[in-house]
């Protein structure tokens, strides 16, 4: 769930994602979508911003750039890639890529929802 929730709040981009959209998008309560959401921010993963919304407080959340979290050499344990028998027949131009990998990019979504 949190993978998920992570990944609705890189898609809100600039603009944010308020918490109550994403409880809705989550299909979840308010209870338990503030607690996901505080488990991002814990993670480093978002932060929230207090927001007068219709009358009402609430948080907005924001994705931490990529910058913002550490990297390190574990950083790389268990990538797809390093056990890949596509790995020379991958590449811009060629018939897998990196950016439309699948196994890359959950392996990726899984490393930040996991930090
Ligand atoms: S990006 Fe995907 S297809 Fe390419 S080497 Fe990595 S795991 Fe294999």
């Amino acid at each position: 769930m949190e993978e998920e929730a992570y990944e609705l709040v890189l898609e809100a981009g600039n603009k944010g994602l308020l918490q109550s959209d994403l409880w809705k998008k989550l299909g979840v309560n308010s209870r338990e979508g503030s607690r996901i959401s505080v488990k991002l921010e814990k993670k480093g993963l978002a932060r929230r911003a207090k927001e007068l919304y219709k009358g009402r407080w609430t948080y907005r959340l924001y994705a931490n750039k990529s910058e913002e979290v550490p990297i390190t050499w574990n950083t790389l344990n268990n990538c797809p890639c390093f056990m890949c028998v596509q790995i020379t027949r991958c590449g811009t131009a060629q018939p897998t890529s990196p950016i439309k990998c699948q196994k890359l990019t959950n392996w990726i979504t899984k490393q930040f929802t996991e930090f």
